[in-house]
């Protein structure tokens, strides 16, 4: 039958104490399932490896979230061959058959709700409200690309007296889905429902610290209908699996979501054709973000103070979306900064469970100790206005206290690399030109924001302020699927929309049929 029109997912109201108890009833049932073992899923076969990856929750060390089986070449290997071999029939089925998967998955997503976001919260110390955002976002996206897809399956008509045009789409082939662990549902599912549903069978390599959530998602799929083969689950160590399934010939498409360094490493590996290759791969590479915020000197300050901080500190900065730099004009800058720095006290840093925590901890040690590395460096790169002390949280997890620096120079490399993060600079601007060109001086164009009430100023910044997502007089983060397709430029990623509707295309290849009649 036909659907009815997309609608997003509603954000759970945290407000009504039903849903407060859903989550803390979620929480403790799922505190019960802690530490199990995960297989790798090879088409039917569950396999378990003599190695595991060990998924530790960022907010309390001493708690195993669950233990993955660690996938070898060998394993993408047979994956590759199970995802190949299950191409033709995948490609070739009904889209409506291959759509009512991806509609099925979100049945099952919007059912569990509370209990995979409470995964969330003990796997990637996500807070309450985000982690079930993510489960609303993922559930978007199936909803979101099962419509899209349905759409396209209408091939196009261009006939003429005497000759009949039929353009219609198919999947490329084999699909390797490389996501993050910010996102663990939301993005790992979109990118995946879009291939699916696309008829590119998937194998997907999760990220190391958020292998768990990924085994959710496919066990989900292969519920709502996905032969085993069309998604297969490899968990294992990038540089090793994911290098091996990028580099494989059979691998048509490279959907990856990360870092600008891995998020370049794939692409140039991706190009290279390898001996059995018959096409040139295309790979989707959604990366980091130096994103700024402008502050103009009629901007309602109480708006721009709050939206800068739950920009920059919400999930602790692990966003590539987040805000971590904020400009602002000279007419306001003292009156902001000082704002700033009083405001952010009130948000708590604590662990992911307790709905009173703000900012959580960051994903793992490593990260850790490279963000207060950069931390270091930042203080002598400015005027240290804000510097929260976690010492007392410090053996329990991995915390990491906000910092917040300001005269910063626009060349300092706290203006300039992603850190990934609880840390913002704010630098000053002369006038709304300087601070559009500090603003699009960065090498990365994936999100940027405007508080400003001057009509004139909005319409140049609209213009002038050269990201993939520009947010005014509101928060730079949070985008919606269908409502703010989602993705940037430069070296923020090759230019994609997920959640828009473009993205399939990514994963079709187009034929066209002419007879002459
Ligand atoms: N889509 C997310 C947002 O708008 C960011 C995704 C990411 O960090 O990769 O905040």
């Amino acid at each position: 039958g036909v659907l009815p029109p997309f609608a997003n997912q509603p954000p759970v109201d945290f407000s009504r104490a039903e849903n407060r108890d859903r989550m803390r009833a979620a929480l403790e049932e799922v505190r019960s399932r802690l530490g199990r073992e995960y297989p790798l899923l090879i088409g039917p076969d569950e396999v378990r490896t003599g190695d595991s990856l060990v998924s530790e929750s960022p907010s309390d060390a001493s708690l195993i979230v669950g233990r993955s089986a660690k996938a070898t070449r060998d394993h993408a290997d047979r994956a590759l061959s199970g995802a190949e071999a299950a191409y033709p029939s995948w490609s070739g089925r009904p889209d409506r058959e291959r759509a009512d998967v991806l509609l099925k998955a979100a049945a099952i997503m919007r059912a569990r709700l509370f209990e995979l976001a409470a995964w969330e919260v003990f796997e990637c110390a996500k807070p309450w409200q985000e982690a079930t955002a993510d489960v609303d976002e993922a559930i978007d996206f199936c909803e979101f690309y099962a419509r899209r897809m349905i759409d396209l399956a209408d091939p196009r008509r261009r006939d003429v007296a005497g000759e009949t045009n039929r353009l219609s789409y198919f999947g490329r082939g084999p699909a390797v889905v490389i996501p993050p662990w910010n996102f663990p549902l939301a993005i790992p599912c979109g990118m995946t429902a879009a291939a699916l549903v696309a008829g590119c069978p998937v194998v997907l390599k999760p990220a190391e610290q958020s292998p768990v959530m990924a085994w959710h998602l496919v066990s989900i799929l292969r519920e709502a209908g996905a032969p085993p083969e069309v998604v297969q689950y490899l968990p294992g160590v990038g540089e090793e699996v994911g290098a091996a399934l990028v580099e494989d010939p059979r691998a048509a498409v490279v959907a990856f979501t990360g870092s600008r360094a891995v998020g370049l490493s794939i692409n140039r590996s991706a190009a290279e054709t390898r001996p059995g290759q018959r096409h040139v791969k295309r790979v989707i590479a959604e990366m980091g973000g130096k994103n700024a915020i402008i502050v103009d000197d009629d901007a309602d300050l109480d708006e721009a103070v709050v939206g800068v901080l739950a920009s920059a500190l919400g999930y602790a900065g692990q966003k590539c979306s987040a805000c971590s730099r904020a400009i602002v004009l000279d007419g306001v800058y003292d009156a902001f900064v000082s704002r700033l720095a009083e405001a952010v006290p009130s948000w708590t840093v604590g662990p992911a469970d307790d709905p009173d925590s703000a900012v959580p901890p960051v994903i793992d040690a490593e990260a850790r100790d490279r963000i207060e590395r950069a931390k270091a460096d930042a203080r002598s790169e400015g005027r240290v206005v804000a510097d929260v002390d976690v010492d007392p949280l410090r053996d329990r997890g991995h915390y990491v206290g906000p910092l917040i620096v300001a005269d910063v120079d626009p060349k300092a490399r706290v203006a300039r690399e992603e850190i990934f993060g609880p840390v913002l600079a704010v630098i000053r601007a002369n006038d709304l030109d300087d601070a559009l060109r500090i603003a699009n001086g960065v090498e990365y164009a994936l999100t940027g924001g405007l508080y400003s009430r001057s009509p004139a100023h909005i319409e140049r910044v609209r213009g002038s302020f050269l990201v993939g997502n520009l947010y005014i007089n509101r928060p730079c983060t949070g985008a919606l699927v269908d409502r703010q397709p989602f993705g940037g430029f430069r070296m923020s990623g090759i230019g994609t929309k997920a959640g828009g509707p473009d993205y399939l295309l990514e994963f079709l290849l187009a034929r066209c049929v002419t007879e002459n009649t």
